[in-house]
């Protein structure tokens, strides 16, 4: 199944790219043909840049590259700006119907595009998924690096399975890119989704570089958003620990009811007092237990409505083939 003629397709995703879209077309080439002069992948491999409604230049220079470089540079327009995750999906997608191996890279070229040879050489060893991994991030400023490192503990915390430091570099097999694509939900987080397909995967780690031109087009407010996007559409755990708090506060106004009974009977309080302390914290407890628990159900409801797919068979072994 996995030989030396492997299609390969580089997937990758543009908004406003124009300072560094050539240099990026240049660079990727390189590997390509590295790569099939090592013969260790088809010659008919190729780069799917994804024009993700850019307002600049950016979709001139693909059509540019993909006339200078026919059967190398492909070029997939969108109609509209849709973000970083939506346009990667839609290569990935696209591509995959053309390719049996895909690797997806940013066009600024801050992920090293020299690991992509290990991260084929582990695709012919037999894994369907190669994350990328940075290994520090020196050259990141101290603010998007807490930030970003904030970020993975956070997701963690949360119970969503993303790999530590890893962000949108990654090869996938044409199976493994098949199954994700049978993933029908529209809030997209492609490093909590990854994971959940499953096969033998593994990891090749690289320092991450400097954007090579041009100025980051992930700002915080962009950044925040995919932060809690991916906490939301990955787990109800906000929910449980809202239940969780209605639990604890009644617990508290059992605590507080002793304590204003004994404060009543050995008279040393304002009248009123009693009935008043109480009524706020069973009340506010009551309303937080009653929030959790109806929020355990739409929590429910939000899981169904994805209708992920449930499994991924690998094998089956029976008398027919498969
Ligand atoms: N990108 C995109 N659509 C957007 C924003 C970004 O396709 O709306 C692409 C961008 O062209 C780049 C990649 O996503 O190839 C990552 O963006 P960037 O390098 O600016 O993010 P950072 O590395 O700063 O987190
Ligand atoms: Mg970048």
């Amino acid at each position: 199944m996995r030989g030396n003629m492997d299609r390969l397709a580089i997937v990758v995703p543009c908004y406003n790219e124009e300072e560094v879209l050539k240099i990026a077309s240049k660079a990727l080439r390189e590997v390509l043909d590295d790569l099939v002069r090592k013969g260790k992948i088809g010659q008919d491999s190729f780069i799917l840049f994804v024009n993700d409604g850019s307002k600049d230049r950016t979709w001139e220079l693909i059509e540019e590259e993909h006339a200078a470089y026919p059967g190398q540079v492909f070029g997939v327009k969108l109609a509209g700006n849709v973000g970083h995750q939506f346009a990667l999906t839609a290569g990935l997608i696209t591509a995959k119907d053309m390719s049996d191996v895909t690797v997806s890279i940013d066009a600024d070229l801050q992920d090293d595009v020299a690991v992509i040879e290990e991260m084929i050489d582990k695709f012919h060893a037999g894994n369907d998924i190669v994350y990328g991994v940075r290994k520090e991030r020196k050259t990141d400023t101290f603010f998007k690096r807490t930030t970003a490192q904030g970020f993975y503990k956070v997701m963690e915390l949360m119970g969503v399975k993303t790999v530590y430091n890893h962000a949108d570099f990654r090869l996938m097999s044409k199976r493994a890119v098949e199954h994700f694509s049978q993933f029908k939900e529209t809030n997209l987080f492609l490093r909590g989704m990854v994971p959940l397909i499953g096969y033998q995967t593994d990891c090749v780690y690289y320092d991450r570089k400097e954007r090579v031109a041009g100025e980051s087009k992930y700002p915080l407010k962009k950044m925040l958003a995919l932060a809690f996007n991916g906490i939301s559409s990955f787990s109800v755990k906000p929910i449980s620990m809202i239940l969780g708090l209605g639990m604890f506060i009644v617990f508290i106004c059992v605590l507080a009811a002793i304590y204003a009974l004994i404060s009543y009977f050995t008279g040393h309080v304002v009248p009123g007092w009693t009935s008043l302390i109480l009524s706020i914290w069973f009340l506010g407890g009551v309303q937080l237990l009653a929030i959790g628990l109806v929020g355990q159900y739409i929590g429910k409801i939000y899981i169904e409505v994805k209708q992920r797919p449930r499994y991924n068979i690998e094998k089956v072994l029976t008398d027919e083939e498969k």
